[in-house]
C-alpha cells in the first residue's frame, strides 16, 4: 500500500550540506518510493555532546509502498553508504542520520522501529522543516503541529543560504 512518510536528515560530518542535498536527491532513487517534497536546510547546535560540529537538518516526505521497517533498512544502507560507523556513543558526531519521523498514521514501539519518531514532538529542527512542507500536519498521539511548534524556541535554528556549500 502507497504510504506517505517523512524522514528527518541530519549531518555534521564530511561536508553536511552537501551531504543533506546528497540524502535528498538518494531519496528521491529509492526503490518503490516517490520523493514528493523536501524543506529548506537548517543549521543547528548538537543535540547531546556538545564538543562536536553544528548539524544541518531537513525534512522529506516521501510515498512509498516500502512497509516501515523495509524503509528504516533502506534508510541505514544510505547512513552507511555516506560512511556512517556506529561506535556506540549516543548522538555522536556523523556524515548522515536518516530517522523516520512518521510513517502514515501508524503508531508503534519496538526495538527497532518507534513511530511517530520519539523526538518529533519537542526537536525544533524537525518541527520546523516538517511545517515548512506540511503545515497542517497531525501528528499522531500528539496532535496538530502548530500546536508541537508553539512549545519549541527558533532561537537556534538558521536557514542554510540555498547558495552555500559544504
Ligand atoms: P535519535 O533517534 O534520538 O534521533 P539517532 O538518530 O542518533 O538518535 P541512531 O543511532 O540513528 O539514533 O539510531 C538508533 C536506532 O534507533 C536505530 O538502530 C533504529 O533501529 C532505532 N529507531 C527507532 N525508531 C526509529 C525511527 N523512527 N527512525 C529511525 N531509527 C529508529
Ligand atoms: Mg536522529
Ligand atoms: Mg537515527
Amino acid at each position: 500500500m502507497l504510504a506517505r512518510a517523512y524522514i528527518g536528515i541530519g549531518s555534521n560530518l564530511a561536508a553536511p550540506i552537501a551531504q543533506v542535498r546528497a540524502a535528498i536527491e538518494a531519496l528521491g532513487q529509492l526503490n518503490q518510493s516517490q520523493l514528493i517534497k523536501a524543506s529548506p536546510l537548517y543549521r543547528n547546535p548538537p543535540m547531546g555532546p556538545a564538543d562536536q560540529p553544528d548539524y544541518v537538518n531537513a525534512v522529506a516526505a516521501l510515498d512509498t509502498t516500502l512497509e516501515p521497517l523495509a524503509l528504516l533498512s533502506a534508510l541505514q544502507a544510505l547512513e552507511a553508504d555516506a560512511g556512517r560507523q556506529r561506535n556506540g556513543q549516543r548522538w555522536g558526531p556523523r556524515p548522515l542520520d536518516l530517522d523516520i519521523l512518521l510513517y502514515a498514521d501508524i503508531t508503534m514501539t519496538s526495538a527497532q522501529l518507534t513511530l511517530p519518531h520519539p523526538g518529533l514532538p519537542s526537536r525544533a529542527f524537525v518541527l520546523y522543516p516538517l511545517a515548512d512542507i506540511h503545515p497542517e500536519l497531525d501528528v499522531p498521539g500528539h496532535g496538530p503541529l502548530a500546536s508541537l511548534l508553539a512549545q519549541v524556541s527558533a532561537e537556534d535554528l538558521a536557514l542554510v543560504d540555498e547558495e552555500a556549500h559544504g
